[in-house]
């Protein structure tokens, strides 16, 4: 096999001894002579499988029983509607935290459902930074207040959380959950689509604190309310199982790594590589982020010319470096670094990025 760095933004690169793992195991699950795949969500084997992916989402976020952990459907883009569904009575208020793409369609999304308001927007200059404390006005009535905690297609990231009092803070995590340590104490919800960071495409962890979910309504229907889930281990229809066992095995491999801790040492590292490449390059390289916004995530840049652009991102696949391209929307290059993306990846890059101003500059 040659070797491919996997920069794509999601679906994305899973750590290589999960995949092995899966692929070891597939046939013939743990001797019964079947796949996962193939088994009863009401197996043994499963609920194994359910129950240590949500021991290990609690430990990995020192999250205490006052919280409870959900494998759901309907990606983090159902989450936007959920969310409002069951927390947010008529003629009640939610405050949105509106800083990139995604942050807009969760905003969007409540706004259709019930009212919503932004309580701080950095659209000004094209989604560059998170807002500062001053520039954040919180309804004291807020239902909750939502941010989202790394915006994927603008390459920002939150550095210290706002300060939402005592409304409940929400956060969707989907591109950097357990890329670092978070206080979980402080959200009342979070919720992730797995594709990026955790697993892959076909389940969505949300964690939710025991006294949010008791404030929720329930007139949604039954598959859309956070108490059916709970209440069924999220076992009341049939599960993503592959997905799940899959979220468990990246799940484990981030505890065997050491944990949040050296996830976040591990991603600090790597995307330090790369904005020092960023900056090294004499404003040949211009990153989309602020620099106290910056994403240790998804490093979004853009290079002098579209055309030189173009040739950036063909000749660094020619080089085994994939996924490179910014979104439409952003343009440019965005590398994502996820967790399963090793150190030498980002050596990589970034040498071909010396490289390149070499031969453009
Ligand atoms: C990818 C992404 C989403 C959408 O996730 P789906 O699972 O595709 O619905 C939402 N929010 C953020 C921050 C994302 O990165």
């Amino acid at each position: 096999m040659t070797t491919i760095y996997n920069f794509n933004a999601g679906p994305a690169i899973l750590p290589a001894p999960v995949l092995e793992r899966a692929q070891h195991e597939l046939r013939d699950y743990h001797g019964r002579g079947m796949s996962i795949l193939e088994m009863s969500h009401r197996s043994k084997e499963y609920e194994a499988i359910n129950n240590e992916a949500e021991q290990r989402i609690k430990r990995l976020l020192g999250a205490g029983d006052d919280y409870h952990v959900l494998f759901l459907q309907g990606g983090a883009s159902l989450q936007f509607a959920m969310l409002p569904l069951n927390v947010l009575p008529p003629g009640a208020s939610a405050d949105y935290l509106v800083t990139g793409a995604w942050a807009e369609k969760a905003y969007e999304e409540a706004a259709a459902i019930g009212r919503a308001r932004i309580a701080a927007t950095t659209a000004d200059g094209g989604y560059r930074r998170m807002p500062a404390p001053a520039e954040i006005t919180l309804d004291p009535d807020a239902a909750y207040v939502h941010l989202t905690s790394n915006e994927t297609i603008q390459g920002t990231q939150w550095q210290a959380w706002p300060d939402a009092g005592d409304r409940p803070l929400v956060a969707d995590m989907s591109s950097d959950i357990m890329s670092r340590p978070i206080e979980i104490q402080r959200f009342a919800l979070i919720y992730a689509g797995a594709q990026k960071n955790l697993g892959p495409a076909g389940v969505t962890v949300v964690v939710i604190h025991d006294l949010f979910l008791k404030s929720a309504s329930s007139s949604a229907p039954t598959m859309l309310r956070y108490a059916t889930h709970v209440k069924n281990r999220s076992l009341y229809n049939t599960p993503p199982v592959f997905a799940v066992y899959m979220l468990n095995l990246v799940l484990e491999w981030i505890e065997a790594q050491g944990g949040l801790p050296a996830m976040a040492e591990r991603n600090t590292r790597k995307a330090t590589t790369l904005y020092q490449a960023i900056d090294a390059a004499g404003g040949f390289y211009r990153g989309h982020a602020m620099p106290e916004s910056r994403s240790f995530m998804n490093v979004t840049f853009r290079l002098p010319t579209e055309a030189l652009e173009q040739q950036f991102i063909a000749e660094a696949a020619a080089h085994g470096m994939v996924g490179l391209a910014g979104h439409r929307s952003v343009g440019g290059v965005r590398a994502s670094i996820y967790n399963a993306m090793g150190q030498e990846g980002c050596d990589a890059l970034a040498g071909f990025m010396a490289e390149f101003v070499r031969r453009h500059g």
